[in-house]
């Protein structure tokens, strides 16, 4: 069976595939990519767009971070999911600069040159 590395973490996987399509939008600057991992991963990033989710709904649509709730959200997160054996899933996000780089970021796309389109912390 093809075995496929895993965008985030490296390990080579095989079979199921779950692909996603984050784009970072700070600005004039962007960071888009597709991403394909592993399970472990893929759950890490399911779990994190769920609670985003929830925050969104109950943010009214102000640009407080979704992440933190504090004021000053400067990046958007618009992410696409096609997870292995689920629907495509759409996620809008508003996020503060610190939230980006320490905890979305690396979940969905890792440590990648996505890091050099985000503001620093
Ligand atoms: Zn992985
Ligand atoms: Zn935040």
């Amino acid at each position: 069976m093809a075995q496929f590395p895993c965008y985030v973490c490296g390990s080579r996987y095989a079979g199921k595939q779950n692909t996603s399509y984050p784009a970072f939008v700070h600005g004039s600057l962007e960071f888009r990519e597709t991403v394909r991992t592993c399970g472990p991963c893929t759950q890490r990033s399911s779990h994190l767009m769920a609670s985003l989710a929830e925050a969104d709904a109950l943010s009214n649509g102000d640009a407080a971070c979704n992440m933190c709730h504090l004021p000053g959200a400067t990046v958007r997160l618009f992410l696409t999911t096609y997870w292995f054996g689920e629907d495509r899933a759409d996620l809008y996000a508003h996020l503060c600069a610190e939230c980006t780089t320490q905890h979305v970021a690396p979940v969905l796309v890792g440590l990648t040159d996505a890091m050099s389109v985000l503001p620093g912390p």
